[in-house]
């Protein structure tokens, strides 16, 4: 179960804690030129940093953003970054697909990725001629990890008759493997295409299982999986959802379709980061909970004041891998180049065309609430 906390920021940023120190070391300091860049930037944060910190903080944000000008770098800024990288220091936010789609078409030399690595490698897949940085090489995945290249191998040796669509958050290795890519603002319309175009009721969608048990339940298309769960996401239960509007009678729940199905069957809406972050901002609800990762409700909340959020605090610690600090170092250094191997690259490239080429959606799409759980096959790694 999640740990549920009812109201304020869901997680506080870390950042305060260690900038006064981080700043000293780099010989930064919040003289009157920071102050007057970074002043308009202040109302930005002002609910998750207080004024007493913004002296710590401002003068790494200020350098960040000096250096980017300086070596026309962009940073990719995910929905679970803390408040003080995706608001102060973000050119581009949002989740993977945007993301990607901005890798691709930004007009800069480098790329920093505050995200997870494979975010990173996706980024690099695209823009192979730019150079992409990701700031701590600590900043993995669970469901990244939980698959390879040689299990997709494997999978493909043991069912050759039908497609393998993988969720973009894997390694270029598996997507290598793979015949398609999908992401949570579209694995239901992947799916039904690639289904389509092999002339195949079944379909292999890797390797989140919750994902894919979400997905079998919207769609008359055979899934079958693997044994991957988001390591944030799999701890919400249908008994949180239930706490929840006990305790907040009428709050609206919105759940990632990384939560287990039964999650999804008692929320009033699923979708993608993307999708929930359009929901809270076209609906205004009265209070909303959004069932993801902590940082996520945080940066929906800064953007819709008039909204009152409850936060169930899951935080991904490999997100949190990303600092204000490290993002400034491996600028300064050119530190964490992402380099994939041209062969590995294409291939992966080709899967990831072959969702983008689909009919683009004018909006991320929603998941279906109240549909029960669906069974489906998991493939053992044997
Ligand atoms: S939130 Fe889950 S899926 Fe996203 S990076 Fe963290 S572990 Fe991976």
């Amino acid at each position: 179960m999640a740990r549920l906390i009812d109201s304020g920021p869901g997680c506080p940023t870390p950042t305060p804690i260690r900038a006064a120190n981080a700043s000293e070391a780099r010989g930064l300091v919040y003289d009157d030129a920071v102050k007057a860049e970074t002043d308009a930037l202040y109302p930005l944060v002002k609910d998750f940093v207080t004024p007493m910190e913004w002296p710590a903080i401002a003068p790494l944000v200020a350098e960040i953003n000096r250096i980017k000008k300086a070596k026309n770098a962009v940073i990719l800024a995910h929905n679970y970054m803390t408040p003080d990288i995706f608001r102060l220091v973000g050119d581009f936010r949002g989740d993977s697909l945007q993301l990607a789609r901005e890798a691709a078409e930004v007009d800069a030399d480098i790329i920093v990725q505050a995200g997870v690595h494979f975010m990173a490698e996706t980024s690099k897949i695209l823009a192979p001629e730019k150079t992409v940085l990701i700031p701590s090489l600590e900043a993995g995945c669970s469901l990244a990890a939980s698959i390879t290249g040689a299990d997709v191998r494997l999978i493909k040796q043991k069912y050759p008759d039908y497609p393998i669509v993988t969720y973009v958050n894997t390694t270029a290795d598996v997507k290598a493997e793979c015949h398609i890519t999908c992401t949570s603002s579209n694995a239901a319309q992947v799916v039904e295409a690639i289904a389509k175009e092999w002339n195949s009721d079944t379909v292999i969608l890797v390797p989140d299982q919750y994902l894919a048990k979400n997905v079998a339940a919207q769609t008359d298309i055979r899934i079958m999986t693997w044994p991957g769960a988001c390591e944030v996401h799999e701890l919400f239960d249908a008994e949180d959802v239930n706490q929840l509007r006990e305790a907040h009678p009428g709050v609206v729940i919105l759940a990632h379709p990384e939560c287990p199905p039964d999650v999804l069957e008692a929320a009033d809406f699923a979708g993608s980061t993307a999708a929930l972050a359009n929901y809270v901002k076209d609906n205004s609800p009265n209070k909303v909970v959004l069932l993801t990762e902590c940082s996520m409700s945080d940066n929906v909340a800064a953007e819709n004041p008039g909204v009152n959020f409850v936060r169930p605090c899951n935080l991904c610690p490999h997100m949190k891998r990303i600092t204000l600090e490290n993002i400034l170092d491996c600028l300064t250094k050119m530190k964490h180049v992402v380099e994939i191997d041209e062969d590995v690259r294409v291939k992966a490239k080709a899967a990831i065309d072959a969702m983008l080429n689909l009919p683009k959606t004018d909006k991320p799409l929603a998941f279906k609430t109240g549909l029960k759980p669906m069974d489906i096959e998991v493939i053992s790694a044997s």
